[in-house]
């Protein structure tokens, strides 16, 4: 049984995929920026509350003292921006979105790694969007290619590179972004994709690959999703 942090984990897929995973005996900290209602999801799931907020250093550092060692990261959190013409982006809504998405995956991996590498199966799973892919946004026939966020797309494109870079640098850990897909979560306004469960098993699954698993990869529903 493994010992499973999950970033954002009081809604959404983060709260779907830490209920699957306790389902299966595991032993789920959700890490929630927000002290009350990390503590409600984790007390409905039966999960364990740690306070963690992806842009802040000081929460991320206190976060790893919970920990002796650490199994398996999911790196959930994540933020969308507001529809907005490329013409007119603002640096400092570029800024918010990476500080979260990308600067935030890079933030917990520092201050975690150490404790994966006390682990027999160390496994990351950077949940990413195939929105983030460079050869899909680049071609015309993608069902999402006018998809407008382009912040969100950058940054996950930036997570996705990261990715590969940790999973060279790691090679006894099993380091993979996931592309959940279309999922009617709040941050799809709860109107639009595929119920969040069929999200979370799938992050759940890629979360449990095992040591013999890939790395290294962009792994999605129908396998590998281009770069
Ligand atoms: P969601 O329902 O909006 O949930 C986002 C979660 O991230 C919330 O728990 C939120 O906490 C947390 N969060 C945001 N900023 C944080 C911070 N600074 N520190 C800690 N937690 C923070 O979104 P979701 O759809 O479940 O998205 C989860 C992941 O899947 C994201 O990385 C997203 O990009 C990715 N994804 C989603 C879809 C989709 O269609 N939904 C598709 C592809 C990829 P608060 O409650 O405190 O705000």
């Amino acid at each position: 049984m493994s010992t499973v942090l999950i970033t954002g984990a009081n809604r959404g897929i983060g709260y779907e995929t830490a209920r699957s995973l306790i389902a299966e005996g595991h032993t789920v900290w959700l890490g929630c920026r927000d002290k009350a209602r990390g503590e409600r999801a984790a007390s409905e799931l039966g999960g364990r509350f740690v306070q963690l907020d992806v842009t802040d250093d000081a929460s991320v550092q206190a976060a790893t003292a919970a920990f002796s060692q650490l199994d398996v990261l999911v790196n959930n959190a994540g933020l969308l921006e507001p529809s907005t013409h490329i013409g007119d982006l603002a640096s400092s809504l570029v800024n918010h979105i990476f500080n979260t998405n990308v600067f935030g995956v890079v933030r917990v991996m520092t201050a975690f790694l150490p404790l994966l590498e006390k682990s027999t199966h160390p496994t990351v799973v950077n949940v990413s969007s195939s929105i983030g892919s460079l050869s899909k946004a680049a071609d015309p026939h993608d069902e999402f290619t006018a998809y407008p966020q382009d912040v969100y797309r950058a940054s996950k494109a930036a997570l996705n590179m990261f990715t590969v870079q940790y999973a060279k640098a790691y090679p006894a850990m099993r380091i993979n972004c996931v592309d959940p897909g279309l999922t009617k979560t709040d941050m799809m306004g709860g109107q639009v994709g595929q119920p969040v469960a069929v999200a979370s098993a799938m992050v759940a699954r890629i979360a449990l690959l095992g040591p013999n698993g890939p790395t290294g990869q962009f792994l999605g529903a129908d396998g590998v999703v281009p770069w």
